[in-house]
Formats: structure tokens, sequence, C-alpha cells
């Protein structure tokens, strides 16, 4: 099956990663630079998992969760925290709000499948 992914960094590298990395999975990849975006986004897309940066210029990824979890189809949404050292101290308040995981900054697409693995049923696209 295909997995809808949102990505969701102002890092357009971070963004990349995360795609190249899961389209190698057959999954359909969605992005957001910004806060804003990324809680319309989540909210019309239904994604099966969320990446979600913490730190980003217009809004902290942690106000982003907790709007997130505040709407009904996204209570119980997989999300997983991209974090950076400057990010840390957050991480018991993300906690409460029911994260799926961490991955720290640099992190590589190995790390991400790892993860992701544990929440969604991956399979490796087969080149024909
Ligand atoms: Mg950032």
């Amino acid at each position: 099956m295909s997995y809808k992914i949102l990505t969701v960094d102002d890092s357009r590298m971070v963004r990349m990663i995360v795609a190249k990395t899961f389209q190698a999975y057959g999954c359909e990849i969605h992005e957001a630079s910004n806060g804003a975006d990324a809680i319309i986004a989540a909210a019309t897309l239904f994604p099966d998992l969320i990446f979600l940066d913490i730190t980003m210029a217009d809004m902290n990824g942690l106000v982003v969760l907790e709007q997130m979890r505040a709407l009904d189809h996204l209570k119980n949404t997989p999300i997983v925290m991209l974090t950076a050292e400057s990010g840390s101290h957050f991480i018991e308040r993300a906690d409460k709000l029911k994260v799926a995981g961490y991955i720290s900054k640099p992190f590589k697409g190995e790390q991400l499948i790892a993860l992701a693995g544990k929440i969604l049923n991956l399979e490796p696209v087969i080149a024909p």
C-alpha cells in the first residue's frame, strides 16, 4: 500500500532526504516548509506519518504539534519530531503530545526507515 508522508521542515535539504528515502518505498510524499502550511496540509491530506521539525521561523514545531493534536482526525496520527541540539529541551513537552519518536539532526535515510518501519508496513519498490 502507498502511504502518505508529510514532511514539515524549513530546510529544503531535510525535505529532500525524506522524499528520496521514502520514494524508494513507494510512498506518496507531501511537504510543508512552515508551520502554517503544515497544519493546512495535515488537516487536508490525512497523512499516515508526519515528520515535524521543531525549529522553524514562523512557528515552533511544538506549537504545530499542539494544533495538529487539537484536530480530531490528527489525534492519533504518528508524528516523528526532527530535532536539532537546540530543540532538545522541548522533548518533555512533545512526549505529552504522544509523539511516535525523535530523529536527531543530522540524520541518514536509514534512521528514518528504521523508525518508520515500526509504524508502517514499508516494502521497498522493486525496479522492473
Ligand atoms: Mg528547522
